[in-house]
C-alpha cells in the first residue's frame, strides 16, 4: 500500500491534508523502512526480505508459507545480537541496537504484501527479551482488533534464556507463545554453545519454564535444541535431554535443528544424519517426547541467524502445535538498550513494571502507530490558522 492509497475519505481530515497526502507534497511517508531486496527459495515457500532502517541498518525478516496455506513471518527484533552464541552468524555482529516497535510492525506490514502473515515468531536477528518493551509494545498492536487482529496464541517469543523477562512475558503478553533455545542438556556444555548461560543457569532456566508451563492448563513450549557436530549429539546428550524432561512429556515439543552451516570463529560443522536419528530415536523411544527434527532450507537465499531455521512445507506447523488452544482474549531508530542493561556488562534482573508504566507503554505504542494521523491532524490546525 502506498500513501496515495490509504483509505483518507471517512471525513476525518480536511480535504486540503487529504490531497497534499494524495499528491505527495505532504512531506509523510507511511513506513519508516523500506524493502531493500526480497529473495524467493527455490522452492517458492519462503521469501526473505532484507529491510532497510531510517539509519541504514538492515534487518531481515522472512516469509514462510506452509502447505496447508498458513503463513508464518519470523520477524528481527534487534540490530545484531549481544547473546554470543557459537553457532550463530547474529551473534558475531555484537548489539549494534534495538528495533523500535514500529520498525517490528513495519516487517510484518511489508511481509503482508507478500501473503497474509497468520503466525509471527519472533526468531530473527536479535534477542527479542533484550528488547522487551519494544516487543510488547509491538505485540499489543498485532493482536489489537484495530490493527493486525492476530490472535496472541499465533505468536510465539524465543528466547535464549533472559529469565527475569520470561518471567514477566505472560503478564505483559498474556496468551503469547514461549520457546526457549536450549542448544544442551547440562550447564557446563551450555556454557560453551551459549555464554549468557553464565549468568542464567540451567537450573534456574528449568525452574522458570515450569513456571510458564505451570501458568495454564494447556500450556506448552517448545525447546530449540540446535544440533552442533560433535558438540551436543551424541547419545549421551540425548540421555541427559531425556533427563531434563522426564515427567513434562505433554507439554514439551522438543525442536532438533541441524546445525545450518555459518561462518563463526566457533567453526561448528553440522551434525552427520545418523548422530540426528539416533537422539531422535533415544527421545522418543526412550523417553516419550515429542521431538520433531527441522529441516533447514533457504541455503538459496540464506538464513536471518543461525538459529534460524527455515521449515519446508511439508513440517508441521510448530506454532500452531504449541499454542495453547485457549484465546485471549520517524526519529533516529538506533535508541540505546534499556537502562537497566547500561547499568550492567551483563544482564540484569529486569524492574518489575508497575500497571502504570504498563499502561504507558500501551499508550506510547498506540501513538506510534498513529504517529501519521497526529502528523495530519498537525497539518490540518496549521493549514486552519494560516
Ligand atoms: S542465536 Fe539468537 S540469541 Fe543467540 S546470538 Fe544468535 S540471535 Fe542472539
Amino acid at each position: 500500500m502506498t500513501l496515495g492509497e490509504v483509505d483518507m475519505d471517512d471525513g476525518t481530515l480536511p480535504r486540503i491534508v487529504v490531497e497534499r497526502l494524495r499528491d505527495g507534497t505532504s512531506g509523510f511517508e507511511l513506513y519508516t523502512t523500506r524493502v531493500a531486496h526480497e529473495s524467493a527459495s527455490s522452492d517458492g515457500s519462503t521469501t526473505k526480505l532484507i529491510v532497510e532502517l531510517q539509519d541504514g541498518h538492515k534487518i531481515e525478516a522472512c516469509v514462510m508459507r506452509h502447505a496447508k496455506g498458513r503463513t508464518t513471518l519470523c520477524v528481527s527484533s534487534q540490530v545484531g545480537c549481544k547473546m554470543g552464541c557459537t553457532f550463530c552468524a547474529t551473534g558475531t555482529l555484537g548489539e549494534l541496537g534495538n528495533l523500535a516497535s514500529f520498525e517490528i510492525l513495519e516487517q510484518l506490514a511489508h511481509a503482508n504484501r507478500v501473503a497474509a502473515v497468520r503466525n509471527v515468531v519472533f526468531m530473527g536477528m536479535g534477542e527479542p527479551l533484550n528488547n522487551y518493551d519494544s516487543v510488547i509494545e509491538a505485540i499489543g498492536v498485532m493482536t489489537d482488533d484495530k490493527a493486525f487482529a492476530l490472535s496472541a496464541s499465533k505468536i510465539t517469543v524465543s528466547t535464549v534464556g533472559v529469565i527475569p523477562r520470561m518471567r514477566t512475558l505472560t503478564r505483559d503478553a498474556p496468551g503469547t507463545c514461549l520457546a526457549l533455545s536450549l542448544h544442551a542438556p547440562t550447564q557446563e556444555l551450555r556454557q560453551k554453545i551459549v555464554p549468557t548461560a553464565t549468568a542464567y543457569k540451567l537450573d534456574d532456566l528449568m525452574r522458570v519454564l515450569e513456571e510458564y508451563l505451570a501458568s495454564g492448563p494447556k500450556m506448552k513450549t517448545m525447546i530449540e535444541y540446535c544440533v552442533l557436530g560433535g558438540v551436543n549429539d551424541d547419545e549421551t546428550c540425548a540421555e541427559k535431554l531425556g533427563e531434563l524432561f522426564r515427567g513434562k512429556e505433554e507439554k514439551i515439543i522438543l525442536n532438533l535443528i541441524p546445525l545450518n552451516p555459518t561462518d563463526t570463529p566457533a567453526g561448528h560443522v553440522p551434525p552427520t544424519p545418523e548422530a540426528v536419528r539416533k537422539m531422535m530415536e533415544i527421545l522418543m523411544k526412550k523417553y516419550g517426547l515429542f521431538v520433531t527434527r527441522r529441516h533447514t532450507m533457504g541455503d538459496d537465499i540464506a538464513g536471518a541467524c543461525g538459529q534460524l531455521a527455515l521449515k519446508t512445507p511439508g513440517d508441521p506447523d510448530m506454532e500452531d502445535m504449541m499454542a495453547p488452544r485457549r484465546t485471549t482474549s520517524a526519529a533516529k531508530v538506533r535508541r540505546a538498550p534499556p537502562r537497566e542493561e547500561r547499568t550492567s556488562p551483563t544482564l540484569v534482573e529486569a524492574s518489575q513494571p508497575s500497571s502504570s508504566s504498563r499502561a504507558q507503554r500501551t499508550e506510547y505504542a498506540l501513538i506510534g502507530v498513529s504517529v501519521l494521523s497526529a502528523g495530519m491532524l498537525a497539518y490540518a490546525l496549521y493549514s486552519r490558522r494560516r
